[in-house]
This record gives C-alpha cells, structure tokens and sequence, in this order.
C-alpha cells in the first residue's frame, strides 16, 4: 500500500515533459532561461580551488550564515542570530519538508490557503496530520473568515505565500493584523511563512514575517537563492525562525541532508557581499510589463499581478473547456506550455485560469506572444 495514494508526478514536471516533447515555447514551470549572473560564475569557477569540497557544519557555512543575517537586517531591519535563528536548506522544498517533519505531530491539522504550491500537503500527511485546505477569496487574497472557521486547538501550523504562487498577490498590512489576533487566540499555532518571491513585488512593497514583530517567536521564513538569483538548479535557500523551533528543525535537517551542497553555500556567500537584491523589483516588474505589452494581441483577460514571476490569464471570455484540457490544446496546437490553476488546488477547482511563467528572454516571450496571439 503507498504511503502516498493521491500523490501523483508533479504538473510542473508533467507539463515540462510535454513542453519538450512538443517543441513549444515553456512558460510552465517556474525557472529562468536568461544567463546567471557573470559575477557569481566567476566566484564558483574561482571557489572551485578553494578548499571548500567537504561536509560543512550542519546548520550552514558559518560566513554564509553570517551574510543571511546582514541580508534579512538589510532588507527588513531585524536582527537574526546566526548561530541560532538561520537554517541552510536545500532549497525551500527542503526547508519546508524539514520544518514540518520536526514540529507537526500525527493527529494535528495543517491550515494551507488553495490555490497553493505543491510541496505543502506531503509533509503533513507524512508527518500523520492532516491538511486543511481553505479557499482563498475569488481574487485570491485570503479569506479570514473561513481561515478562522478552520483554525482551533488541534491546528498546529498555517501555511502562508507572500507573494503568492501561482497568483501573483501580495499580502497587505490588514492581513497581518489578521493573522496576528488569530495567533493571539492560539498561542500553539505556528505560521510558516514562504516568502521565495520576497524580492519579487512590484508597485508595492513586500511585507515579510520579518517585518512583524508580534509573530517572531512563532513563525518560519522560508527563502530560496534559486528564486532570488536565478539559480533554481543550485537548490539552496534557508529558513529563519526563533531558536526553539529552529533546534528541533535541525535535529530532522542533520539526518535529511546533515549539510547542503558546500561549494554553493561558499559561492553565495561572497555573492551576497556585491549583489544588490532590490534590484530584482524592476527587473522582474520590466518582464512583467514586457510579457503583457506583446500579449496584447491574445484574447487573455489578464489578472492582477503584484509580484512573484507568474501572471495568472483567464481564457473564460473564448473557452468552455477545462483548464487541463485547454493546457494541452495550447502546446499540441499552438506551442506554448503553461499550468492549469486547477493543479494548485486539492479539489481540483476549476476557474478556467491558466498561469504563465514571464522569468525568459524577450524572445521567449515574444515567440509565444506570437503563437498565442493566433488563438
Ligand atoms: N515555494 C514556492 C511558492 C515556490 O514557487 C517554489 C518553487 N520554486 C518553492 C517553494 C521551492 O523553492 P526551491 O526551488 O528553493 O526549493
Ligand atoms: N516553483 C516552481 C513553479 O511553481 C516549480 C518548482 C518545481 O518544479 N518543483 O513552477
């Protein structure tokens, strides 16, 4: 009997294969295809005859540890312990496995807001709890009232994503004031907080855990280089919270992995010294911008995106058919690969909404746009 009945091969991966097998353009799944950053290729290349090919201490490479907690004082003006507050994960994936695996129990509940990322509901069952799945609104802003419906005693964790894949919104300060007089009512509930696309919000501003004192001492950050600096393929990231939760996270992390990938945690601790993550705003908010000016053409009514490099279009004004159906239809006939949203949720909803990739080239996306545009 699998330990995991419902857990099928994930949509990005699915839709990856058939992007490949079909020629077309990828705007699936969520990477990069534009060069890495010069400079931190020329640090791994140079890092590669140092002597930094051996187990590193468990937690994470001292120096880097020491850079993640200038970099979250540099953007969010708190103060971290290194040695006690920071993790170094293989990616955020690896954070969030290890974060759940270390404090849910079995018979506890899990509250996660659908349409949610895919690496969430796993943990849970095999830490033996169980997933509560609340819808967000219809425009995906979170819905308190039915979170707080869904929160009581036996839920040990909430799961939020600011800025929130697949749909690009972005928490505001009454969503925190939100979360915050739930937290008061339930002093056990802990919030682990993915924040990938921290750096990754447009005309307004990303509000972070970090920012929000009230919630330290029972909250997670969950971060990831490969988002940050379009390195998805290093997995490396890192999670943050107080020391006592941070402990027991790491006694499951020294048996997961023990260290994460050294030669990475050096490369990205002396790029941490040159690069400047608020430049990733109008780098990305450029892409957005772009992908929607030679999209114009298509009959796609386009939703808000306020930040992350996802934009969520609706084919509802031109198609009745599902949004897996549509999917394929999209690659097999005209070439372009993105994801049904109805993958994002646990019941499979449906909205007639499929998510769009913009982190490529202009050529990328202007040979979609072209394809696209023959709809
Ligand atoms: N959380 C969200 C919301 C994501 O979109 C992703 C995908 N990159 C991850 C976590 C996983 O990040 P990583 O590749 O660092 O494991
Ligand atoms: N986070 C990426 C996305 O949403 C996918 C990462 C993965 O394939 N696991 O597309």
């Amino acid at each position: 009997m699998s330990k995991l009945p419902h857990t099928a091969t994930s949509i990005f991966t699915v839709m990856t294969q058939m992007a490949n097998q079909h020629q077309a353009v990828n705007l699936s799944q969520g990477f990069p295809n534009f060069p890495v950053d010069a400079r931190l290729l020329e640090i791994i290349a140079r890092k590669t005859a140092e002597n930094v090919h051996q187990y590193q201490p468990s937690s994470g490479y001292p120096p880097l540890l020491q850079k993640i907690a200038r970099l979250i004082f540099d953007s969010y003006q708190r103060k971290v312990n290194p040695d006690t507050e920071i993790l170094v994960t293989a990616g955020a994936t690896q954070g969030i496995f290890t974060a759940i695996q270390a404090l849910v129990y079995p018979g506890d509940e899990v509250v996660i807001l659908d349409p949610c990322y895919d690496s969430y509901e796993t943990p849970i069952v095999l830490s033996g709890a169980k997933a509560i799945h609340v819808s967000l609104l219809p425009d995906f802003t979170p819905d308190w009232e039915a979170i707080a419906n869904a929160v009581h005693s036996k839920t040990r964790m909430i799961i939020i994503n600011n800025p929130h894949n697949p749909s690009g919104r972005i928490w505001t300060e009454t969503d925190f004031v939100a979360l915050e007089d739930l937290t008061a009512r339930f002093p056990n509930l802990i919030v682990l907080s993915d924040e990938v696309y921290e750096y990754i919000t447009f005309e307004q501003p990303h509000v972070s855990i970090h920012h929000r004192e009230k919630l330290h001492d029972r909250s997670l950050s969950v971060s990831s280089f490969g988002k940050s600096f379009h390195i998805t393929g290093w997995k490396i990231g890192y999670l943050v919270g107080p020391e006592s939760l941070i402990k027991e996270i790491k006694k499951v992390h020294q048996f997961l992995v023990f260290s994460v990938n050294s030669l990475a945690q050096a490369a990205i601790s002396d790029y941490l010294d040159l690069v400047d993550v608020t430049a990733l705003r109008p780098f990305y908010q450029n892409k957005r911008d772009t992908f929607r000016k030679l999209m114009a053409n298509t009959p796609f009514e386009w939703l808000p995106c306020e930040g992350s490099y996802f934009q969520v279009a609706s084919y509802a004004g031109f198609s009745s058919e599902s949004d897996v159906d549509f999917t394929k239809r999209l690659v097999t006939d005209y070439g372009v690969a993105a994801i049904p949203v109805s993958a994002f949720y646990a019941d499979g909803k449906d909205l007639s909404h499929i998510r769009f990739c913009f982190a490529k080239d202009e050529q990328t996306l202007a040979k979609a746009a072209e394809r696209l545009a023959q709809l």
